[in-house]
């Protein structure tokens, strides 16, 4: 990576604290990534990207922003990117998947709450992250009461808008998130200074759609066997679609999906044919948490899809690109963004009856619930995941876990005991680990 301090410098960030972040990457990225054997080549792209992490791609920001340009943070996939885009704007996902900054964070928040707030505000409050810095507004939303109050607290550190997301998904709820989507739409124009047009927000759809597209290809040839690419790999994929540039980040996507697509005709796969195939759901799993994946992987499975924000809930619904008026468009990117099956909604039964499919469609032989700690809608909703697939015969492994590395022995015990559980229950060859 080129030196870029004069340009984190500027940004306002903690030179050595951020060094220290910096550093720990490569050795983890090795051993999670590069290890890994028989990647797609072009995977290249999105090692790259990494490499560059808070270099390349923040220099470009500071282009665009220096052009006059904002940046707006995000982190939900409630809160709309066509609209940033058609404001003229660029998001950025600011979610974050590592402890970092926590004595920070702790200082305003209780110590006892999910590690996805803490290491976000522990980011901010740390000036740690040149895409915090970058922001020229964060958007927040009510989705649990953890993120709700930290927003109120971020807000005394940083330009902070607050939408109101519904917990339920009736009429009346979605009048309430159609004048939420329009509140948001006039605070962009008054942020950026540029109007949304019906014109422009056909174009923003219509480029987000395609992003959504690429990345619906890629779940797609996820289901042959053997997978011709890694759930880990995947899972970068979904992350950076968080924070590179759209139409770039589509072609690559694109451009992966011909090799793989070239590797299912030849039955080239990442592990060996019929390697246990494992659908994992739960809270999000934000840049660079790779820790249980990891472990699975290298545990003798195979994941091949998530029921996830950073996965199928990102890119399984499109936005509706009929329309010419203004309204009908905003209504459009409305709908859209109330479909992800969060468990911040009652009921959620969508969530359960997808998952069913999920298991079935990428021919599963066991599902793995992922539930951050102290995330209670969605540790609270396993009870439901789990009854669901009881009923439908498909085993679960229950995982609850935060960003930290000291349970990652355990976790691999009882992963390893999963397996053997399926391989017991002939439901797939016993299992191997491997590295
Ligand atoms: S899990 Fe819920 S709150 Fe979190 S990003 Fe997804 S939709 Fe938003
Ligand atoms: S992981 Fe759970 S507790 Fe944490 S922000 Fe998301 S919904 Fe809220």
């Amino acid at each position: 990576m080129a030196d870029y301090t004069k340009m984190w410098e500027e940004l306002g960030l903690d030179l050595e604290a951020h060094a220290k972040l910096l550093e720990a990457l490569p050795p983890t990225y090795y051993d999670v990534y590069l290890k890994q054997e028989n990647r797609p080549q072009n995977m290249e792209y999105f090692d790259f990207v990494v490499s560059e992490i808070h270099g390349l791609r923040v220099q470009e920001l500071q282009e665009f922003r220096s052009s006059g340009g904002k940046v707006v943070g995000t982190f939900c996939v409630f809160v709309p990117e066509e609209l940033i885009l058609a404001a003229g704007g660029v998001y950025v996902g600011l979610c974050a998947g590592l402890e970092a900054g926590t004595a920070k964070a702790e200082a305003v928040l209780p110590r006892n709450i999910c590690p996805l707030i803490k290491s976000f505000m522990g980011f901010k409050l740390s000036r740690i992250c040149p895409y915090f810095e970058s922001c020229d507004l964060l958007v927040g939303e009510t989705t649990c009461d953890g993120k709700k109050k930290a927003f109120e607290v971020l807000g005394d550190f940083a330009p902070v808008y607050t939408m109101e997301t519904p917990q339920k998904k009736g009429p009346g709820d979605w009048a309430l998130w159609l004048e939420e989507i329009r509140a948001l739409a006039a605070r962009l124009e008054e942020l950026t200074g540029q109007k949304i047009t019906a014109d422009g927000l056909a174009e923003a759809i219509r480029k987000v759609n395609a992003k959504r597209r690429a990345l619906r290809r890629l779940a797609e040839l996820r289901k042959a066997d053997p997978p011709p690419i890694s759930g880990r790999d995947a899972l970068l994929i979904y992350q950076i679609a968080f924070y590179d540039d759209v139409e770039r980040f589509t072609a690559q996507v694109n451009a992966l999906c011909d090799e793989l697509e070239e590797r299912v005709r030849q039955g080239v796969g990442v592990v060996p044919p019929g390697t246990p195939r494992l659908v994992v759901t739960g809270t999000p799993m934000a840049i660079p948490n790779w820790k249980v994946p990891y472990i699975i992987e290298t545990s003798g499975a195979v994941i091949v899809a998530e029921e996830l924000c950073t996965g199928s809930r990102y890119y399984e619904m499109l936005t509706a690109e009929n329309g010419a008026a203004l309204g009908d468009l905003m209504s459009n990117v409305a709908l859209r963004h109330l479909e992800p099956d969060c468990a911040c909604f009652t009921p959620n039964s969508r969530r359960l009856e997808k998952l069913v499919t999920m298991v079935h469609e990428y021919r599963a032989a066991g599902v793995v619930s992922y539930v951050l700690a102290f995330c209670d809608p969605y540790a609270v909703e396993t009870y439901q995941v789990e009854k669901s697939l009881k009923r439908a015969n498909v085993p679960l492994l229950k995982i609850e876990t935060d960003y930290g590395q000291q349970d990652a022995g355990q976790l691999r015990t009882r992963i390893q005991a999963f397996l053997e559980l399926l391989a017991n229950n002939g439901r797939v060859a016993a299992a191997g680990s491997k590295s």
